[in-house]
């Protein structure tokens, strides 16, 4: 996912830096400044070597990557838009990856060729001044159609089965929701209230019929649970709702393949490695899906143990952010095959420094990994997280802030840094071949493939 305005002009940037009201203004904030060579050498001594240990990497990898885009449907009513999102998932054999490299390089048309194994969902989105079927405002169109997304044929692992939806899969999730608003029941799940009234929490069924509230009347929707309409704008630019549901998709998607997999064969699981974009969290309304996946990653890994089998890989590689920041500061003081967990005390004081530390711990309310920062034998540096070992974060017993940072707590460790090895790649800064074939993928450039969108959007709404 790239940041929107990455490439601002670097002029407007040194003119707004020297102008004085603005000097005056920094001085008053407290803000990151790069380290001095002292605290280099410091934080770079906290890095240690990895645990060497045979592992075997896993068959396959599937990685997940979004974009997103919104577009006017004509030049002339520049404002009514419309936004796409786009999911790419790329399923890649490593065996046959492992005949794409030539010496210590990736053959890159080869890579190029692993894309007819990729497949893209995509998402179109309401956004300003447009409504869809009978709904009277931007914000009803908008939970209607992304019910009926999550719901639709194309998220289905089998067409004629609706159980086998994106939307199902929301309701596994939502149902393992501690506290309560989980229902313990995957076919039912609340909602916290109705969009309409206010009054909740309704509780729905994993049903195709229209559902209503119990309080009003009024239509609610499965999908109102991420309650991403409560950002929506009806006449302005709905950015922050496209971005936000991207981001959850980003996550929900492999979770939906890994609810798939575990119920069809659940073994194969061990054998995977999910490669998701940025870290292991989820921010916004949607914070509460950390809790279920974390639940969820803990019973799939109690099924595999139970097989003999290791747990299940997801990573999360971050390419922008900023430990990413913080990291090219650092980056050279550090030596080659080291590595880090990023605990509390380090965070606060190299990376956020001058924010409070949040109750519960860093990312209390919305991560479910552990960042962690590895400098390869070749010199690359990554950022990436892995699940945390626990179901929750305050089992009985347990200093969750000491215990997320201790290596052993990982199996999946020396798997982790043994296929980033193997993936690494010349051709992609900061990335992994899988994740940066899956952003090709889904990748929507402004120029010229965002006028492709353009013309799309303006034929399907003429249809
Ligand atoms: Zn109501």
């Amino acid at each position: 996912m790239p940041y929107p305005g990455e490439l601002a002009s670097k002029a407007a940037h040194a003119e707004i830096i020297r102008n004085p009201d603005v000097t005056a203004f920094l001085q008053e904030c407290n803000y990151l400044t790069p380290p001095s060579d002292e605290e280099c050498q410091a934080v770079a001594a906290r890095f240690v070597p990895p645990l060497s240990a045979q592992v075997r990497t896993p068959a396959f990898v599937i990685a997940v990557d979004g974009s997103n885009h919104e577009s006017s449907i004509d030049d002339k009513l520049p404002s009514t838009k419309i936004g796409y999102i786009k999911i790419g998932a790329v399923l890649i054999d490593l065996q046959q990856y492992g005949s794409l490299k030539v010496g210590k390089y990736v053959d890159p048309f080869r890579v190029a060729e692993l894309q007819n194994q990729a497949s893209a969902l995509a998402f179109s989105i309401p956004s300003a001044n447009i409504r869809w079927g009978n709904q009277p405002t931007v914000r009803e169109s908008l939970r209607a159609w992304i019910d009926q997304q999550f719901y639709g044929p194309r998220t289905r692992f089998n067409a004629a089965d609706p159980t086998t939806s994106l939307r199902s899969t929301l309701f596994h999730l939502a149902a393992r929701r501690p506290g309560g608003l989980g229902t313990g029941d995957p076919y039912r799940l609340k909602i916290h209230k109705c969009p309409q009234c206010g009054n909740g929490p309704v509780e729905l069924e994993d049903v195709p019929e229209q559902q209503y509230c119990p309080f009003c009347g009024a239509e609610v929707y499965p999908t109102d649970c991420l309650r991403v309409w409560e950002e929506a704008q009806e006449y302005q630019s709905n950015g922050v709702v496209m971005s936000r549901l991207m981001l959850i998709l980003e996550h929900l998607v492999p979770f939906h393949y890994m609810r798939f997999l575990f119920k069809t064969a659940p073994l194969a699981l061990s054998e995977m490695a999910f490669f998701v974009d940025g870290p292991l969290a989820i921010f916004g309304t949607a914070a509460w899906l950390h809790r279920s996946f974390m639940i969820f990653l803990q019973e799939v890994n109690r099924k595999l143990a139970k097989h003999g089998c290791h747990p299940l890989l997801m990573i999360g590689l971050q390419k922008t952010g900023q430990i990413v920041d913080h990291v090219s500061l650092i980056e050279r003081h550090v030596s080659n095959d080291r590595l880090l967990a990023v605990d509390d005390e380090y965070r606060y004081k190299y990376i956020l420094a001058g924010r409070e530390p949040s109750r519960g711990g860093f990312g209390f309310e919305t991560y479910y990994g552990q960042d962690l920062i590895y400098k390869t034998p070749t010199g690359r540096i990554f950022v990436f997280a892995l699940p945390y070992p626990y179901p929750s974060k305050d089992e009985p017993g347990v200093d969750f802030v000491e215990e997320k940072v201790q290596f052993g707590h990982y199996p999946q460790l020396p798997t982790a840094i043994a296929l980033i090895n193997q993936l690494e790649s010349d051709l992609y800064k900061n990335a992994v071949v899988p994740i940066a074939l899956a952003h090709r993928y889904t990748a929507i450039s402004l120029e010229p493939g965002g006028k492709v969108l353009d013309l799309l959007t303006r034929r399907a709404l003429n249809a």
